[in-house]
């Protein structure tokens, strides 16, 4: 499949192939914008069926990216990796040094950190071999290390702002949350909502995750075809993307959906079509920014922990502007957001 006349194709800088025989590495960085600064966003490791599902997947991804940053204010444009992974075949330290080198020739051009299938001891790997890397282990107070807790608390404090713009309640206690892949994200979601006196309803395709969860706190599994139509308040997506579609929406129970998962909706028309159902959809690249609030505290070395946790909290702040405006406007917040996200740019730009 062509590039440039590629459905995801979003006018993005530049796109660059990688291979190392030695170690298998197949992966795809997508650069969607400069604009604000080196184009920073996760590598995702994924079995993809082809590769022209990984280069849509990357092309969503990283322009996804270029309006998480602009709109959390920070000094990053949008870019992504994903790594092609045989089905079966391990994760090796070699692989990631290899990434690494790949990495390294953008020149800073893009700064990788994790994504799904991704953990911080392999962004350890990548740091051996190039400097533009985030999220690797840090101490003493300093920013950065693991994204997805931060990632998690910015779900969490959204998910307090929607249920209260369309349930009008002030927390989430006694509210049926479905929460769709716990791992990394889902699973320090679920440990807030539970604290908050949640019930819980949890899908997940691997059985490690689900026993982690299940050993923590008391959650009803769902299979994960059934989970998106769960009799619950709250649908939390923190899995993969393209969920919301105009075969999944007409079956929605949830009366909010508010979760980490990237590109959650499939094309901008299901925005609209959850508004018209009355489901107050939390924007995705708006919610989940607490990951790359702290990866770009850590990569820019001027804050700490705490300076974090205040940076996270504005999150909150954002999703009740865009859901007030969506309120007096009769807007979807879909379109909000990204028309917020593109003026920052484009002011950028000039
Ligand atoms: P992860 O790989 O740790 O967790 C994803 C989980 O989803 C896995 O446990 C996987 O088994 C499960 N899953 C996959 N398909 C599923 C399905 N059909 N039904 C149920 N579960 C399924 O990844 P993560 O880091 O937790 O990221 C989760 C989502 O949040 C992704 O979309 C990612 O892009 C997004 N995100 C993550 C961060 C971060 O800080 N890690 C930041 C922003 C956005």
């Amino acid at each position: 499949m062509g590039v440039f006349d590629h459905a995801e194709f979003d006018n993005h800088e530049s796109l660059h192939y990688f291979h190392d025989v030695a170690t298998g590495l197949k992966a795809i960085v997508a650069v969607h914008s400069t604009a604000l600064g080196p184009a920073a966003g996760g590598t995702r490791r994924w079995v993809y069926n082809n590769d022209a599902d990984a280069l849509t997947d990357v092309l969503r991804l990283s322009r996804g990216m270029t309006y998480k940053n602009a709109v959390a204010g920070l000094k990053f444009g949008g870019g992504k990796a994903v790594i092609l992974a045989d089905d079966g075949s391990p994760k090796s330290p070699e692989l990631f040094r290899a990434f690494g080198r790949s990495v390294n020739t953008l020149g800073g051009k893009y700064i990788t950190a994790e994504d799904v299938g991704c953990s911080v001891e392999d962004m350890r790997y990548v740091h051996e071999e190039t400097e533009f890397v985030s999220g690797l282990p840090q101490s003493g107070g300093d920013a950065g290390g693991d994204p997805s807790p931060w990632t998690a608390l910015g779900c969490f404090q959204g998910i307090e702002a929607a249920v209260q713009a369309r349930l009008g309640v002030d927390s989430v206690k006694g509210l049926r949350v479905a929460v769709q892949g716990v791992g990394h994200v889902g699973l320090y979601l679920c440990r807030h909502l539970h604290e908050a006196g949640a019930e819980l309803f949890v899908s997940d395709v691997s059985s490690d995750c689900l026993k982690q969860v299940e050993a923590e706190m008391p959650v009803t599994v769902v299979p994960p075809a059934d989970l998106l139509f769960a009799d619950v308040d709250v649908l939390a997506p923190c899995a993969l993307g393209n969920i919301l579609t105009s075969a999944t929406i007409p079956k929605i129970r949830a009366k909010v959906i508010a979760g980490g998962a990237n590109n959650q909706l499939s094309t901008p028309a299901d925005g609209v079509g959850l508004a018209e159902r009355d489901i107050l959809y939390a924007p995705d690249y708006v919610i989940n920014a607490g990951g790359i609030i702290s990866v770009a505290a850590e990569y820019y070395g001027n804050g700490s922990e705490e300076d974090v946790r205040t940076d996270v909290g504005r999150i909150k702040d954002r999703l009740k502007k865009i859901f007030e405006q969506a309120r007096e406007t009769g807007r979807p917040t879909h379109e909000l957001a990204d028309e917020l996200a593109r003026s920052i740019v484009a002011a950028a730009r000039q």
